[in-house]
């Protein structure tokens, strides 16, 4: 695989932005529900489908097994930031990146250290009771026996993610659009181009490259400059350290 050449791109560019795909959460530890295996395997634990669970209407009408799923699978599996994560975080601390955009609620890039990190689903580090507006870190809810509640008002406590049928708010999406149109490199780690978090995104941006690297091939691949199709923890550390 020719190395040099992104070794030579991430030197030349000036102004990076990242898009952080599911890929690089699940290399982390952190549960991917999306895989096939991993849906099943919830859907025959739970009696619905980790896309069902996750949605408002159920953490409405269903919070008891939501919580259980929340507790059980999600914050169980928070993973660690891999080696993929502490280049980007170099890669900040030099100021060529300047911001991470992700849709993962697993808070990885903050838990190495970075600062500029676009979380458009929100973490799961950040909880608060929606009643009297307390707030609550991600040790509280581990320690919940089922339905985590406010300490002050005995109310809920919300993860404050984004759940299906939710809105993302308008500002992430503002920031995030700022950050990319200014970007001279766009390096996509982790997720297909036609994914969500790039179709979202790529519209931003007017700089002059893509980099995606990414291992699994997908059709949409050709939108990228640069492809590399390897785990961006087995790359991205040997090119720039
Ligand atoms: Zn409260």
């Amino acid at each position: 695989m020719d190395t040099k050449s992104l070794e030579d791109a991430i030197r030349n560019s000036g102004h990076i932005v990242c898009l952080l795909g599911r890929h690089v959460a699940a290399d982390c530890g952190c549960l991917d529900y999306r895989l096939v295996d991993t849906a099943y395997a919830i859907e025959t634990k739970y009696g619905y489908s980790p896309e069902e669970i996750f949605s408002a209407s159920f953490y409405n009408t269903r919070m008891k097994t939501f919580f259980d799923f929340y507790h059980n699978e999600i914050l169980s599996k928070l993973g660690e930031p891999d080696a993929c994560i502490h280049a980007l975080k170099k890669m900040e601390d030099d100021g060529k990146l300047f911001s991470v955009v992700t849709r993962s609620v697993y808070g990885i890039p903050g838990r190495a250290g970075m600062r500029h990190v676009l979380e458009l689903h929100g973490s799961v580090y950040q909880n608060r009771c929606p009643h009297c507006h307390t707030e609550y870190d991600v040790e509280f809810m581990k320690n919940a026996d089922g339905i985590p509640l406010c300490t002050k008002c005995g109310q809920p406590v919300r993860p404050q993610i984004t759940l299906a049928g939710e809105m993302i708010r308008n500002q992430l999406v503002t920031d995030a659009a700022n950050e990319i149109s200014q970007a001279d490199t766009l390096l996509v780690l982790g997720c297909t181009m036609d994914s969500m978090l790039a179709q979202g995104c790529i519209k931003y941006f007017d700089g002059n490259r893509i980099i995606l690297i990414n291992e699994e091939e997908n059709y949409s691949d050709n939108i990228a400059d640069m492809i590399y199709h390897v785990k961006p923890r087995d790359i991205l550390p040997n090119v720039y350290r």
